[in-house]
């Protein structure tokens, strides 16, 4: 079974992408069985996660708690001057696992996939990867 990639832009430097259509998209084109999707990230400076996407404003409450906790300027070495960016993404995770029912993302309600951009803004991408039964 193959590996899906999608391309995407972000806009700001730290922002949160719902990408939940195009997994679903990607669940789609492969299977009508039960399963596991697994979504990831190969960017040391972004990640991936699972939460409320109904109403936008937790969202930026989750990203306004990172960018406090994990300010821009500190006591970091990296020379890049981006560390703020790399602890971030290690605290969220590069990939996520969504359950698949019925050829269908078994996601609650509320529940929205997000792309978390905390290096932006960039040209970026993530995988796909569907194991059905
Ligand atoms: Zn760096």
């Amino acid at each position: 079974m193959s590996i899906e990639r999608f391309d995407i832009r972000t806009h700001s430097r730290n922002c949160a992408v719902d990408i939940t259509a195009k997994v679903a998209e990607a669940v789609g084109k492969v299977t009508a069985d039960d399963g596991i999707a697994v979504i990831y990230v190969p960017h040391t400076t972004a990640g991936i996660t699972v939460n409320e996407g109904a109403d936008p404003d937790v969202m930026r409450d989750v990203l306004t708690f990172l960018e406090k906790q994990v300010p821009q300027s500190g006591d970091y070495r990296h020379a890049e001057g981006n560390s703020d960016s790399h602890i971030k993404a290690s605290l969220v995770g590069a990939s996520t696992t969504v359950l698949i029912s019925a050829g269908r993302l078994l996601l609650g309600t509320w529940q929205k996939i997000f792309f978390m951009e905390f290096d932006g803004p960039r040209d970026r991408h993530f995988f796909v990867k569907i194991i059905s039964s």
